[in-house]
């Protein structure tokens, strides 16, 4: 069997960095998605990767820090640079090469964001990491990993979340809540189901990119969705 998705854009939130942990990165989260991403990429699928930064530092609660929100903004975006380093570590160790392409210039430690450069990363193998969200406040990683997956025409964005796709209702609060397989972009908006902010949302309905939503933390799971089979919940056109 061929994978279904040649390339893809994988985003993984910084919360779930943290593990059993209420802060930071837990080593054991770094190297379980490593290994999952490595299980796909010896398949011969172009992986990029978008991770936010909500386990270090959110930047929209001005209310609760006091720091305006753009300031804030900037904050977060420099924590999901701390956990695309940590990410870039977690896959070399075990013999996969990346690049960390950052939107805000910090030359020391990542690439600028460059997008044929990324695409021609890609083309050979390498993992590639983009870091600072989209460069600008009051966006989300969300919206980053949208962007990034129409520029490098990658076939699906896969959001890595805590439960196992798309529900009619939300399943950690009520168990009558029933999975959907598959879903259109429309039938998302008319029931307010909640997948992406919508910036990120109607990026990828505008450009008919199709999202799975499923859930990374379980080993093998990433590898499922790439082969087509039933995990998750797929939105289409
Ligand atoms: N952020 C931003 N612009 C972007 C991406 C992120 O300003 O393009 C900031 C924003 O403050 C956000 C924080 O970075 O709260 C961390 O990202 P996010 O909350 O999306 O991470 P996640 O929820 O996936 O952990």
């Amino acid at each position: 069997m061929l994978p279904k998705y040649k390339r893809i854009l994988l985003k993984l939130s910084g919360e779930s960095l943290m593990g059993e942990s209420n802060y930071g990165i837990d080593p054991k989260v770094i190297q379980q998605y490593a290994q999952d991403i490595k299980s796909v990429t010896d398949l011969g699928v172009q992986v990029a990767v978008v991770i936010g930064g909500g386990n270090i530092y959110r930047g929209m609660n001005e209310a609760e820090t006091g720091i305006e929100r753009a300031q804030g903004d900037y904050m977060g975006m420099l924590a999901t640079v701390i956990n695309g380093m940590a990410m870039q570590s977690g896959l070399e160790k075990i013999g996969l090469y990346t690049r960390l392409q950052s939107a805000i210039k910090m030359e020391q430690i990542a690439e600028p964001y460059i997008r044929r450069r990324a695409i021609r990363h890609l083309e050979k193998g390498r993992v590639v990491i983009f870091g600072a969200g989209t460069g600008n406040p009051y966006f989300t990683t969300d919206t980053a990993a949208s962007l990034r997956a129409i520029e490098i025409q990658a076939d699906v964005i896969l959001k890595g979340t805590r439960v196992d796709g798309i529900y009619t209702a939300d399943p950690e609060k009520d168990s009558s809540a029933v999975k959907y397989e598959t879903i259109s972009f429309s039938e998302v908006y008319q029931k307010s189901l909640n997948v992406m902010d919508m910036t990120a949302f109607t990026l990828c309905q505008e450009n008919k990119l199709p999202i799975i939503v499923f859930d990374m933390n379980r080993p093998g799971n990433l590898l499922h969705v790439i082969m087509g089979r039933n995990v998750g919940t797929l939105v289409q056109a």
